[in-house]
């Protein structure tokens, strides 16, 4: 597996779904400077006000209509979420449909414009933030990013197909006609992809052929066995088939045309550059992660975090050094010290064959530690289901939550971890080392409690459809890395200094992930820096350090919300710990925090200093 990236299934299906499909981002950055600025004129009128009745009603009015419009606009993102009433139709990414998108989002911006802010109470102002948002970001992307020129990765079909073919939603000869419906407009689809494509970098266009050589499987094997073994009429079954060639036909001749293109932009020089530079980055890094801080300062934040961690690690080998190498002289270099501490205390690690198990039994000790110590709510109706990653959905990450949809929140939420079966020794080895006695707890802090299951359990109570729809990925990547430092400041783990250790590297990816990703995409940074740094400084194996590499140039930007998030929820705390002296309650604090749903973090912040 690779590392635990991102974890909550919905927010990784979302990552993978094609941008045809999926919703796209936001801005102006003008556009931007003037919501911020009309934050503190919302605070303070909020404080007071008996909000408008029929505002508030005409606005919920309005997202529940602009929610309905997006998913007709992305019948595939809306099957992600569980919305099924399109799930037919498979959106075509021409110029007329890019056209239809641009307008759409004008057009809602301009309808928001109208609304008075001030009138609406804290749940709908904040949704009305998030739609602008998201808004702004969906025109940013058409309009400025262009991604769809040169980001051949965005077309794939496989993924809506999988979840068409895996999800139980009605009876399965009905979901096999729905995919025959589908796959009618796969060849149109592709053929808008190729227009679409005019720059395409050479790192996505290798994905892309990647990525589609695979989707190639799901139609030839698992789709093709599933309807061979259904009830479908014979006549039924032979259009079926026919429709299958002619999607794997459209599947080829993308992957054929992408080769061509390949070998062309390697010959003559014409690719374009992965890095989208510092103009694009400030920009989305505002819409996606919709920090208060600015790309450039939080890069600084980190890079001054990480010298303070490297701080605190030093006086932990001082300390653990004797321990472990009282023969030995430690080394001048604290980082080589550090390193070798690691090392050798990651042999401290479960048995390959009881890792599932081992994750099953910390969970309830992890609820234990959290209701014992009054740290937050939790709800013991809905349960954590922890369980073995199905086959169709291994390969993404060793371990993470599989939560209900906004549409499905009755359903179960399991916690999927994959078992070590794939591995050979050398490889179990390695994974049972990285994912050692002490970071696999830290692991399940993240994961499950009281990390990202908690978090969507307390989200699922706060009834927004904008909030749970267009959640803010850095406050819901923020809360588990939040929730890691937290829970050993309360004392998990009884202070041990090999926990700290260990914690200390675990959150060192986190902000080096920050740190790669802006000096990668807007300063430059080649492969080797970028390895130097992840081995040397944040203690990586190789391995992991060339797929973060890889995939600091497929994406932009996301890298940063865990620690953007992170370190913005702490500061939070620590303001109003400042502000409310004795009267601060970190139950309270969390059980707040947590009721806004996942809203980005300077809303809640706003919302949580109206309220004191
Ligand atoms: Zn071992
Ligand atoms: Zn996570």
């Amino acid at each position: 597996m690779k590392k635990h990236l991102l974890t909550l299934s919905i927010i990784a299906a979302l990552a993978a779904c094609s941008p045809a499909e999926k919703p796209k981002p936001t801005e102006k950055a003008e556009e931007q400077q003037t919501d911020k600025v009309d934050a503190p004129a919302l605070e303070q009128k909020l404080i007071v006000k008996v909000y408008d009745k029929k505002i508030n009603t005409q606005f919920i009015e309005f997202s529940a209509d602009l929610i309905e419009q997006f998913w007709q606009k992305n019948p595939g993102y809306a099957v992600y979420v569980g919305y099924y009433k399109y799930d037919d139709q498979l959106s075509i990414p021409d110029e007329a449909g890019l056209k239809a998108e641009v307008a759409f989002t004008k057009e809602k911006l301009a309808q928001l414009q109208a609304f008075d802010v001030s009138e609406l109470n804290p749940s709908n102002a904040s949704d009305y933030y998030i739609l602008q948002n998201q808004m702004q970001s969906s025109l940013f992307n058409v309009e400025e990013l262009k991604s769809h020129q040169w980001d051949p990765s965005n077309y794939n079909i496989a993924g809506v197909f999988g979840v068409i073919l895996n999800t139980d939603y009605k009876a399965k000869d009905e979901r096999l006609r729905t995919i025959f419906k589908r796959m009618e407009f796969v060849p149109e689809y592709y053929q808008a992809a190729k227009a679409n494509i005019t720059t395409p970098t050479i790192n996505h266009t290798k994905l892309a052929i990647q990525q589609n050589q695979g989707a190639l499987g799901l139609f030839t094997g698992a789709l093709h066995t599933a309807m061979t073994e259904s009830n479908l009429s014979t006549q039924e079954k032979a259009d079926f088939n026919f429709r299958i060639a002619k999607t794997t036909s459209a599947i080829n001749d993308y992957v054929s045309w992408l080769e061509d293109k390949l070998k062309q932009i390697e010959a003559d020089g014409s690719a374009k550059d992965f890095r989208i530079g510092e103009a694009l980055y400030e920009k989305k890094f505002a819409l996606d992660i919709y920090s208060s801080l600015t790309a450039k300062q939080l890069f600084d934040k980190a890079e001054a975090e990480k010298n303070r961690i490297h701080g605190e690690m030093g006086k932990l080998a001082d300390k653990l050094w004797p321990k472990y190498f009282a023969t030995q002289a430690m080394p001048d270099n604290k980082l080589v010290a550090i390193k070798a501490l690691i090392d050798h205390i990651s042999v401290k690690h479960v048995e390959r064959e009881k890792f599932v198990a081992s994750v099953k039994a910390q969970i309830p000790q992890l609820e234990k530690f959290v209701s014992e110590n009054n740290l937050l709510e939790m709800d013991a109706d809905k349960p954590l289901v922890v369980r073995e990653t199905p086959e169709y959905q291994r390969g993404f990450a060793g371990a993470s939550i599989n939560a209900p949809g906004p549409y499905d929140a009755g359903a179960n939420t399991y916690y999927n971890v994959t078992p070590l079966d794939a591995f050979n020794d050398d490889q179990a080895e390695s994974y049972l080392r990285e994912y050692n006695h002490w970071i696999l707890q830290i692991l399940n802090i993240h994961e499950a409690v009281p990390g990202h299951y908690t978090q969507l359990v307390h989200s699922n109570k706060s009834k927004s459809l904008v909030k749970s729809i267009f959640g803010n990925g850095a406050m819901v990547e923020g809360w588990a890395v939040y929730t890691e430092r937290m829970m050993l400041e309360e004392g998990y783990g009884n202070f041990e200094p090999e926990l700290w250790l260990m914690y200390y590297k675990w959150n060192l990816r986190a902000i080096m992930n920050s740190i790669i990703d802006y000096s990668i995409q807007v300063t430059g940074l080649s492969e080797q820096g970028a390895l130097d740094l992840m081995m040397n400084e944040a203690f990586q194996e190789e391995a992991e350090a060339r797929g973060k590499w890889r995939r600091a140039t497929l994406s932009q930007v996301q890298l940063t919300s865990y620690f953007t998030g992170y370190s913005e929820i702490y500061a939070l705390r620590e303001e109003l710990k400042v502000k409310l002296g004795d009267k601060f309650n970190l139950t309270d604090f969390h059980n707040q925090f947590l009721s806004y749903g996942s809203a980005p973090v300077p809303i809640i912040r706003q919302m949580m200093l109206n309220s004191l």
